[in-house]
């Protein structure tokens, strides 16, 4: 059972979890749990490490985030107890979960279940801090990236061999898209771990795309649900699951967004061989992720404008490497624009059915919504939009295929 940072936002929802993880051990399963920090403490110390640190130092910021977790894992030991359950908390390096040392957002290398088994035959409940783990040969905490306490808890799954892995959220499922923006969207019964590592790519980040890869690869049974259903009657979730075991497809899944974007424009590249690689090597060397890329056909066969989107953190340092190689790739001008959003759409229906792109494009431009770019791949396809106009193209996605709720 993993409990996210509302759910275990002060200690009074702790108490609620508790009642959460005393339900199931009534039914008699044994439990591990992994919790979140309180909603808004990774946050707090995010900045806090920012406004520290002029020497900013990736390990130390491991050492400081890590900390939400430690006292949430702790009070909701002291919770279960209090309710008369046998339980402890374990931190990363206890157990131990090892990383990598990618500080920031390490990768699980190995899970030494055993200590977790050995808990469950004393008959007590162990409840782990989410999102750290242990780098073994530096000796140093990591963590996981932001929301990562999900693949926590998906990892540990699978290294004891659980049978099923429940996310306890804010919202009791996978919706067809952000129910926060739409209020329309509609609970999903089932999702294939496709879809699914689709949508948290592109934006949902009701799951840490790291989770539903390992779910997918080890096979765990991933089932997204409310803790602020009523403990003693929980209501249904969402099961991630294998593309088979859904009966009802439809064409279109969901609708996910993401404004973590910026685009950025040269234009009056010189047209010819080797011009793309000069603009993209120095971007890869520097680890910054290019997405969408256009090359436009210009009139005159000399020159081209290529435009291209990187994640928005990164837009600065971008923008600084190309500047600085003007002379060497040869461009005229460069530009750029943050406040634009990218729009997607999933659904493995896409593989067997055509046109389904085409009919976005057109209602879009029926609202006025000009689209500054497009990707498409075989069970998604997206658009770079203006941001203003996030919800309305979302909306307008949302009721085309058929996804708003009926009411
Ligand atoms: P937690 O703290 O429990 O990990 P998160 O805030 O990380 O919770 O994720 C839950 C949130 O994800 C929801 O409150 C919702 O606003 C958002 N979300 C985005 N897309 C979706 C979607 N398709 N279905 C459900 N929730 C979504
Ligand atoms: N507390 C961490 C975060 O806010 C991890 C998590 O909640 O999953 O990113
Ligand atoms: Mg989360």
């Amino acid at each position: 059972m993993k409990f996210g940072g509302t759910s275990v936002a002060n200690v009074d929802r702790i108490r609620n979890v508790a009642e959460h993880v005393k339900r199931e051990v009534d039914a008699g399963n044994e439990i591990a749990v992994v919790v979140s920090a309180m909603a808004g403490k990774t946050n707090e110390l995010v900045a806090w490490c920012k406004e520290a640190g002029s020497h900013f130092d990736n390990a130390e910021y491991d050492a400081i985030v890590a900390s939400g977790e430690l006292v949430t894992s702790g009070l909701l030991a002291l919770v279960l107890k209090d309710i008369g359950l046998q339980a402890r908390s374990w931190q990363g390096w206890q157990i131990p979960l090892l990383t990598d040392d990618a500080h920031g957002s390490a990768r699980i290398l190995k899970i030494d279940g055993s200590g977790l088994l050995d808990c469950f035959r004393r008959g007590e409940i162990a409840v782990v801090a989410g999102f750290q783990g242990f780098h073994a040969s530096t000796n140093r905490v990591t963590t996981l990236g932001r929301g990562g306490s999900d693949t926590s808890a998906v990892a540990l799954a699978a290294a004891i061999g659980a049978d099923r892995c429940d996310i306890y959220t804010d919202v009791d499922g996978v919706y067809t898209t952000d129910p926060r923006v739409v209020p329309k969207a509609r609970r999903l019964d089932k999702v294939s771990f496709e879809e699914m590592l689709e949508m948290a790519s592109l934006g949902a980040k009701v799951l840490q795309v790291r989770s539903v890869e390992v779910a997918m690869v080890h096979k765990v049974k991933l089932y997204v649900r409310s803790s602020f259903d009523d403990p003693a009657d929980p209501k249904r979730g969402t099961l991630i699951c294998d593309e088979e075991e859904i009966v009802e497809q439809q064409i279109v899944t969901g609708i996910a967004f993401s404004r973590d974007e910026a685009q950025i424009t040269l234009r009056e590249v010189a047209d010819k061989p080797g011009v793309a690689a000069a603009i993209f090597g120095p971007l890869a060397e520097a680890s910054i992720n290019v997405d969408m890329i256009i090359q436009v056909v210009s009139d005159d066969t000399t020159t081209t404008d290529i435009t291209f989107t990187v994640p928005a953190s990164e837009y600065e340092r971008a923008m600084g490497i190309l500047e600085a190689r003007r002379e060497k790739i040869g461009f005229a001008k460069i530009s750029g624009a943050q406040d634009v959003v990218k729009i997607s759409a999933i659904g493995v229906g896409m593989r067997s059915h055509s046109g389904v792109a085409a009919r976005a494009f057109k209602a879009l431009a029926e609202k006025g919504i000009n689209i500054r770019a497009i990707t498409t791949s075989e069970i998604k396809f997206s658009m770079l939009i203006d941001e203003a106009y996030t919800e309305l193209a979302v909306r307008t996605l949302h009721s085309l295929y058929g996804l708003d709720a009926k009411v």
